[in-house]
């Protein structure tokens, strides 16, 4: 398949699987591939690009000129402190916060590009050695700190599930990362958690039909 047609499948099955389709926006995840097939994408009208490495991303934005492509980055990987500094002017949302000194310095450097960076708080809901993001009882401990922080604005929670088979394992996952956002709007952030990112090339139906807002897909797409 082309990767247009690979785009268009997966924006119908936003609208299949979602129940609120539109609240929904894909991230094509490009972590993969150079800026010629970026370009292909591009072309579909998809512009919310994933990557998880800043020096990848600060290649690939030499090659796709912002006065050319109108091209939002959003980081969703392990991020390091001392990288922050060169994606703050430009991030549109940094998708991994996983813990309290990272977003002190996302907040340091929005500050001084006098701007209020996008993030959402990743979790490692199921409690996996090898996962990355927050295990809750640290998250909640950092909240009220995180809350304090002017030049960040957290608009949400982000998860990844296992590489499992078990479909009603993962459901349980991005289902419970939907139950939190609800939970926590009314207890801590005055409903300014709207989005929920979940979802990957494996589990994004899954993700969708739980409420999913931001799905990451890349593999699929250059099938
Ligand atoms: C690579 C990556 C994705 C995309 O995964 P696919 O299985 O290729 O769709 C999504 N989220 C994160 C955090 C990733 O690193």
């Amino acid at each position: 398949m082309t990767i247009k047609e690979n785009i268009l499948e997966i924006l119908d099955d936003i609208k299949k699987y979602s129940p609120n389709p539109e609240k929904v926006k894909l991230v094509a995840v490009t972590k993969y591939v150079d800026s010629d097939t970026i370009k292909e994408v591009l072309k579909t009208g998809v512009n919310i690009l994933g990557e998880n490495k800043v020096q990848v991303i600060e290649e690939k934005r030499k090659e796709l000129p912002e006065n050319e492509y109108d091209i939002k980055w959003h980081f969703i990987g392990n991020l390091q402190k001392n990288k922050v500094k060169y994606i703050a002017s430009y991030i549109d949302i940094i998708h991994s916060i996983n813990k309290l000194s990272l977003a002190e310095e996302i907040d340091k450097r929005a500050k001084s590009h006098n701007r209020k960076i996008d993030v959402l708080l990743e979790i490692n809901i199921s409690e996996e050695e090898s996962k990355e993001g927050y295990i809750l009882k640290e998250l909640l401990e950092d909240i009220p700190k995180l809350l304090k922080l002017e030049n960040i604005n957290i608009c949400g929670l982000m998860t990844m599930a296992p590489f499992e088979e078990d479909e009603e394992k993962i459901r349980t996952i991005f289902r419970n990362l939907r139950l939190l956002k609800e939970k926590w709007n009314k207890e801590y952030f005055n409903g300014q958690l709207k989005e929920l990112s979940m979802g990957m090339s494996q589990d994004y139906k899954i993700a969708l039909e739980e409420g999913a807002t931001l799905i990451r897909v890349g593999s699929k797409i250059y099938k």
